[in-house]
């Protein structure tokens, strides 16, 4: 029997269990993904679903997988960054199957996770990577045995800022994609918006407040309509992820450019920076969708990659950390 290792991602909206071997096949992946009614996410809400459900989908993760709990070899859990209560589920269930059956459990920065599934999935070794999702926006590649950020936002993430633009023009959440296709069907009339890029950093929280200023004008669905500042919207948030990365690129000089995390999802963005890719001679990849949002077989390959380089963490390492940066681990799989 081949040795598998289940994964557990809990640091936000997504409480998801992948169950994969350590080859990186992956058996199951089931998510129980948060989704408010109104308003953005509130951690007592989300902690409260996880709470409820946690045990569910760990039951269908090993019904896909066709296997039993005794079958699995390693535990592996989102350690950070994230929201405290809500990692405190997936550490808590993950430390208490460690104990229960006796086997090894190792703490996984979600971060990381992202880009390692990136490179099993996408056959690529060393990308120079944007990670844009509701909670995140970084750039980043491995260079002096870790993963550093090379730019990041200082305020907003790209796809918090683009989901409470949408949901305060009425559009429910996530807004991602719906302003996506209405950006697609306007008639593509530029609304100058303001573009903040700081040394290799991003700033949304102007561009967000100049969206919302537009909304609520009297010129509003007189001389431009949604679907035009949805279209600005997206050309200037991504124009300023385009910039920072290619910035990040012509100095690393990687040869790799792997995009991830929800927002990837996004044609105008995969463009843009395919463009930029191709322009320094590298190869361009988009994580497959299922696995570009967070979930747990990211999380469980990145626990394996961890554990057969190190071993597994002791109970007491395993506690929560909702603040750590990706650039203050090592990275020792890939020294
Ligand atoms: P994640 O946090 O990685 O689970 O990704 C969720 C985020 O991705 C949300 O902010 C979504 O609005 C965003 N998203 C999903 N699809 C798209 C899209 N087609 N365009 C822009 N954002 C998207
Ligand atoms: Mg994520």
């Amino acid at each position: 029997m081949k040795k598998l290792c289940l994964g557990i991602e809990s640091t936000a909206h997504t409480f998801s269990v992948g169950i994969l071997d350590f080859n990186g096949n992956v058996y199951s992946l089931i998510n129980d993904i948060f989704v408010p009614d109104k308003g953005g996410l509130h951690p007592a809400l989300v902690r409260e679903q996880h709470l409820n459900n946690f045990m569910k989908i760990i039951n269908r993760a090993l019904l896909e997988a066709n296997i039993s709990i005794k079958d699995i070899n390693l535990m592996a859990f989102s350690q950070s960054p994230g929201l405290g209560s809500v990692l405190k589920i997936g550490a808590m269930v993950a430390r208490m199957l460690s104990q229960l059956l006796n086997i090894p459990i190792v703490g996984v920065n979600h971060c990381v996770a992202h880009i390692e599934i990136g490179r099993l999935l996408c056959h690529i070794e060393d990308p120079l990577v944007l990670y844009v999702s509701g909670g995140n926006t970084i750039v980043s590649a491995y260079e002096s045995s870790r993963y550093q950020i090379f730019g990041e936002t200082l305020d907003l993430a790209i796809g918090n800022m683009i989901d409470s633009f949408a949901r305060d023009a009425g559009l429910q959440h996530p807004g991602g994609p719906k302003i996506e296709k209405m950006a697609l069907e306007s008639n593509k009339d530029y609304l100058p918006l303001p573009y903040v890029v700081k040394g290799m950093n991003l700033s949304f929280s102007g561009l967000y407040t100049a969206a919302k200023y537009l909304l609520q004008s009297e010129e509003y669905d007189k001389k431009y309509n949604l679907g035009d500042i949805a279209y600005s919207l997206q050309e200037t948030a991504f124009g300023m992820l385009t910039e920072v990365t290619e910035r990040a690129l012509a100095h690393t000089e990687k040869k790799e450019v792997l995009l991830t995390g929800g927002v990837a999802a996004n044609k105008r963005l995969q463009s843009m920076i395919e463009y930029i890719s191709k322009e320094h001679d590298a190869r361009f990849e988009v994580v497959p969708l299922r696995y570009a949002g967070d979930n747990g077989a990211m999380i469980g390959w990145t626990g394996i990659l961890r554990y057969q380089a190190e071993g597994g963490h002791e109970i007491s390492e395993t506690i929560i950390k909702p603040k750590e940066r990706m650039d203050q681990i090592t990275i020792p799989w890939r020294s």
